[in-house]
């Protein structure tokens, strides 16, 4: 089949080379010069199973209230007249219940557990250099009720088959000896081993190069403006070029992978994508000093940080800003960080030399992506990765190729249109 896939963030990336690996002819659309320039970019570079509790739980509502009006809150909420924003709000409170979370909860431990396999397989596979760490990945807690309820939500995601588990402060330290500056904060841990870290935008290009050998076609600086419909399917789509033509392509079937930007493409089509974007920073350092940095991936659950190794980089990344579509750095944020890497790591890193980033997820209210066929039966969707898109690219990607094919996932998920 002719496939175009738009989008060539990590996730846009990942789908055209499962279908070229299925002997598609590919082509991928993409609006920006090269591949992950946008939210794929710069990202805190985890591979999370153990990240998988949804930010829609039943604890939210009630800290959503201690945040309120607080500057330096993880998570922060610009209400703006906008209908599309309250909308997805109210369908994000809806998803706070127990069962819900609970659902959410499960489905993403399966798509990223499955992602993880088919990333591993993947690397034996391919060469693929992107400074990445497998050394697992340490939740870290300041104080008890939050380590009883991460201790409730390990035990769930242990059923679901994410081997996470509740270790003490001593372990956690043998695990990451670079923590002993905030032994006296910390209270307990959780620890999955068979996490990971990584540079999601050094692998998209590594992925791509390996894709374009295969034969996959990638076009740059061209805008989808439009997806055409005709009865239930796409006719054909409208795209810019970066010198201003206008253009007109078809193809056999077309993978909507635009991350938040998916939800006004489809809109056009009369498709209504329950997604919305939710800026977070990162701030990347270069190493000061080897010892005192940290070589396994953290999460501070206190301040919602989490913490890569990228090589001779330092990767910080955190905060959540539910307000519209500007990726304008805040400076006390990025500020913010930068003060809490030199307190929590003393000497770690180079903070002079900080490189600041900012970024929009595209977050469905549950969490859960958009993955599988649309209404338009020659319409997918892989799309609505929210906080872990990089965590769940390769599996999105492999599965949704397997769907294209008519052939059943090797994955329990809810999948769209089945
Ligand atoms: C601060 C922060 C930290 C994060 N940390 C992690 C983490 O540690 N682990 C993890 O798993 N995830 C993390 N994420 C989430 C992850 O980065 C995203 O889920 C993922 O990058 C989404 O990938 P994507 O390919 O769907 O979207 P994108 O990377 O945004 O790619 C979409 C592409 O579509 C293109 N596009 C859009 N509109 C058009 C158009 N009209 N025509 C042509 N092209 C178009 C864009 O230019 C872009 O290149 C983090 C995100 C943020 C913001």
């Amino acid at each position: 089949m002719r496939i175009i896939v738009l989008g060539a963030g990590v996730v846009g990336v990942a789908s055209a080379f499962f279908l070229r690996e299925q002997g598609h002819d590919v082509t991928v659309l993409e609006r920006q010069p090269q591949v992950a320039s946008c939210t794929s970019r710069a990202n805190g570079g985890q591979i999370s199973v153990s990240g998988a509790e949804p930010w829609a739980n039943p604890g939210v509502p009630r800290q959503l209230l201690a945040w309120l009006g607080r500057s330096d809150a993880p998570l922060r909420l610009r209400l703006r007249a906008d209908p599309a924003q309250w909308a997805w709000c109210l369908r994000f409170l809806r998803e706070c219940t127990a069962a819900r979370t609970e659902r959410n909860m499960r489905e993403i431990v399966h798509l990223g557990l499955y992602s993880r396999e088919v990333l591993r397989a993947l690397r034996e596979r391919r060469a693929l250099h992107y400074d990445a760490q497998r050394r697992g990945i340490l939740h870290l807690y300041g104080d008890e009720r939050a380590l009883r309820d991460a201790e409730h939500c390990a035990q769930r995601m242990r059923e679901f088959g994410c081997e996470r588990r509740v270790v003490d402060v001593d372990e956690a330290l043998r695990i990451e000896p670079a923590l002993h500056a905030m032994r006296a904060s910390l209270v307990g841990a959780t620890y999955t081993a068979g996490d990971e870290s990584g540079d999601a935008h050094a692998f998209a290009h590594e992925l791509a190069r390996h894709g374009a050998d295969d034969g996959v076609r990638f076009v740059f600086g061209h805008t989808v403006t439009a997806l055409r419909r005709r009865g239930d399917v796409i006719d054909h789509i409208e795209a810019t070029a970066a010198d201003g033509s206008f253009e007109r392509l078809e193809a056999d079937a077309y993978v909507l992978a635009c991350g938040c930007w998916s939800a006004p493409l489809a809109r056009g089509a009369g498709l209504v994508l329950p997604i919305h974007p939710v800026k977070g920073y990162s701030v990347t350092l270069p190493v000061a000093d080897d010892a005192a940095a940290w070589q396994v991936s953290l999460t501070d659950e206190r301040h919602k940080l989490v913490f890569s190794r990228l090589g001779q980089r330092l990767r910080v990344a955190g905060t959540a800003e539910v307000g519209g579509w500007s990726r304008a750095l805040d400076a006390a944020r990025g500020a913010a960080i930068v003060d809490r890497v030199a307190r929590l790591f003393p000497g770690a890193a180079d903070t002079s030399r900080a490189v600041h980033w900012s970024g929009l997820r595209p977050m469905t209210p549950g969490n859960v992506p958009l993955i599988g066929r649309s209404r338009l039966r020659n319409l997918f969707l892989n799309t609505g990765h929210g906080s872990l898109g990089w965590t769940l690219a390769c599996g999105s990607a492999a599965a949704l190729a397997s769907l294209v094919d008519g052939r059943r996932p090797d994955v329990r998920f809810a999948f769209t249109g089945t």
